[in-house]
């Protein structure tokens, strides 16, 4: 299936995430490879809180979506699920979030998977997790 490109903002090299990519910023790195980087949030809202970005210029879910190739998709998720695995997060389970535009509370346009774990979050949708929500 081909999807077409979103409308959607130009992608900013000035980025922060971007800038971790160009080695240009540090980052607090727990996986890469040739299709990912992972690396802990600066301000975490979980005991486990890790950011899983593209090695790409994909704005956004649907920018990566429609334009990255097959392998590239393919390669990220995996990388998602062995971050988590490698974290210890699979027996206990995880919430993974991607925040999509002004209303979803994206703050970083460049693509990225938020993996939260190591407590019970709260089961109400449509929210990140909260500092103290214990459930
Ligand atoms: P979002 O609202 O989905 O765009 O979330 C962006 C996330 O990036 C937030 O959780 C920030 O705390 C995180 N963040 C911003 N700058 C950095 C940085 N230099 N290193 C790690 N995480 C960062």
């Amino acid at each position: 299936m081909s999807v077409d490109a979103p409308m959607t903002v130009a992608y900013d090299r000035s980025n922060v995430f971007a800038r971790i990519l160009r080695g240009e910023l540090p980052c607090k790195k727990v996986h890469e490879d040739e299709f990912s980087l992972a690396f802990h949030d600066i301000a975490p809202l979980a005991p486990v809180h890790v950011l899983v970005i593209p090695k790409g210029e994909y704005v956004s879910q649907a920018d990566f979506g429609a334009k990255a190739p097959p392998e590239m998709i393919v390669g990220f998720w995996r990388a998602v699920s062995k971050v988590a695995h490698d974290l210890g997060l699979d027996p206990e389970g995880y919430r993974i979030v991607a925040n999509h535009g002004p209303n979803g509370g994206q703050l970083v346009f460049h693509f990225h998977v938020h993996i939260f774990g190591g407590r019970t979050m709260s089961h109400a949708m449509g929210s990140m997790p909260k500092p103290d929500d214990a459930g």
